[in-house]
């Protein structure tokens, strides 16, 4: 563990704040436990009201400078940035291992998913491009300009603790704006020593500021960061419920909001799948990060003429999976990020039971010597019904709903019939099928995929979802828009003042 923290420059204690070097910060500690043995990290002293105003300061004060430079000199400085992680992927995997329980693989995949985006905002620095419309009147240049909008905050949940924020931080930098970090709580070491990452950066630019990270409590700096009315962006990725208050704050003081929200993400199997395909897909998508990412695969519509074979296949492939330490070799699945976590894949399982379901497999906690902090859980298949009310929550633990339908409609209407929207996913070798999937008439949700799990996107799309997941767009594509402000320009280099739609005044 210690040699983790030395590689990232961490020590036992830091400082919960920083805009470009580290901000003494005068709240309480807050201990950082690893979920894989319970053990205590490190800790961190968090930021008060007063240390947020001092971080808010230096970050807006740099906000002038950095919107001066032209964007291709700004993706330039992300460009660093992406070499740093590249050099630091090893060990930040690690502690993202460590802080938030994913095995190390998925670990190098998150550090390897910021410098993917990191490429991203690079090409994206020289592709800001506006519009040039047709002017009605003559001698007249109409055109769309992009400006950025200022300072952005950032929300990141525990389950991706540091590619989250790269999503929003590479691409607002590279718009122009500057940022403010708020992180979970539950992973407090991945945010600081990401943040040294590009502070170093930063530093070689004189750039310090540009990214900023505050870490204190939801009540006090997280409240704070959602009123405060320098920050037009508020990009927040975490619960619904987190999302639905976040959204009515911003939306009451007129700022914006990128809301990525909870998932409840359906997989239908239809009788003329490559199962084997669709079984992998499954596998990795319920079990994979332990069921807490918010794409991973919750229900499992399976059609009814294949659904016996193919769930006995499915406990079998369960059985394989190695369970432990997220650390070490041949691990699948990690712990839990903590007990509470623990509490609530046990209550699921209860209201499973109580609401007429059948738990095929799994379910208990583990206990002993290879499972030591109480974090650890056995992936469960539970038969279900569609309708029942926990199958229509989103439970962050692996828990996996088998429901069996007669036909493609009724996938598709069992999948639009619940109140999240992230992902969703076919197996089948129908091109009709297929299409239909990803039609008008298929999935309602912001990621369709067909011959592909649910979980395990792209940068190069946008990625978000409808409904309760909170419509919002990060990453590729053109979600670049969400975070700058859109200028229509009118300039009239005739002699004459013709007004639009031809209206006679004077
Ligand atoms: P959470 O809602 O508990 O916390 C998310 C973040 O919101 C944390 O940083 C938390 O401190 C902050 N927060 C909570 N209340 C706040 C307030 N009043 N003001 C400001 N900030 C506040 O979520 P979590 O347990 O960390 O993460 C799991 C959830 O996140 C799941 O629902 C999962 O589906 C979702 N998630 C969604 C996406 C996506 O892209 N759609 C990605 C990852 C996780």
């Amino acid at each position: 563990m210690r040699d983790i923290l030395n590689e990232l420059g961490l020590g036992s204690d830091s400082f919960g704040a920083s805009a470009g070097a580290p901000i003494e910060t005068h709240g309480d500690w807050l201990d950082s436990f690893a979920p894989g043995d319970g053990s205590k990290i490190g800790r961190v002293k968090m930021a008060t009201l007063d240390d947020y105003e001092v971080v808010m300061k230096k970050t807006l004060g740099v906000f002038e400078k950095w919107r001066a430079l032209p964007a291709p000199q700004r993706g330039e400085i992300v460009r660093e940035m992406g070499n740093a992680l590249r050099a630091k992927k090893k060990a930040l995997g690690a502690l993202v291992a460590l802080e938030m329980g994913k095995i190390r693989a998925e670990g190098e995949g998150e550090v390897q998913e910021m410098i993917d985006i990191a490429d991203f905002a690079v090409g994206l620095s020289r592709q800001i491009y506006g519009q040039v419309i047709a002017s009605e009147r003559p001698l007249h240049r109409l055109t769309e300009q992009w400006h950025p909008l200022g300072c952005v905050g950032i929300i990141s949940a525990f389950n991706f603790p540091v590619a989250v924020w790269s999503w929003n931080a590479f691409i607002a930098a590279v718009c122009g704006d500057v940022m403010v970090w708020k992180p979970s709580f539950k992973t407090p070491l991945c945010a600081i020593a990401v943040q040294k990452i590009v502070d170093e950066v930063l530093a070689k630019h004189n750039m310090l500021g540009v990214m900023s990270l505050v870490i204190g409590p939801n009540e006090t700096i997280g409240e704070r960061l959602i009123h405060d009315e320098r920050v037009p962006l508020i990009s927040a990725t975490g619960s619904t419920r987190m999302g639905q208050h976040v959204g009515q704050v911003v939306a009451k003081r007129f700022g914006r909001s990128l809301l990525e929200l909870g998932g409840n993400n359906a997989l239908v199997v239809m009788d003329d799948a490559n199962q084997d395909l669709a079984l992998r897909a499954v596998l990795f998508g319920a079990v994979g990060t332990a069921g807490q990412r918010c794409t991973s695969t919750r229900r499992l519509l399976v059609h009814k003429t294949i659904a016996s074979g193919f769930v006995d296949k499915l406990v079998k492939a369960y059985d394989q999976v190695k369970i432990g330490n997220p650390l070490a070799e041949g691990t699948l699945m990690g712990p839990l990020i903590d007990t509470d976590a623990v509490a609530s894949f046990t209550r699921a399982l209860e209201q499973v039971k109580a609401q007429g379901g059948e738990i095929l497999r799994g379910g208990k906690r583990l206990t002993g010597d290879n499972y030591p902090g109480g974090c650890y859980v056995e992936p469960a298949i539970v038969r279900a019904k569609a309708d029942m009310q926990i199958v229509r929550e989103e439970t962050f633990a692996p828990i996996l709903y088998i429901i069996t339908v007669d036909s493609l409609e009724e996938a598709i209407r069992i999948n639009n019939d619940v109140p999240q929207g992230l992902s969703s996913s076919i197996f089948t070798e129908s091109m009709r099928n297929a299409e239909r999937w990803v039609s008008a008439m298929g999935s309602d949700c912001g990621i369709a995929n067909v011959n592909v799990g649910t979980s395990g996107a792209e940068i190069g799309g946008a990625f978000g979802g409808e409904k309760h997941t909170g419509g919002g767009r990060e990453a590729g594509s053109d979600s670049w828009k969400a975070y700058m402000r859109r200028q229509t320009q009118t300039v009239n280099w005739s002699t004459a003042l013709p007004l639009a739609q031809g209206i006679q005044f004077l």
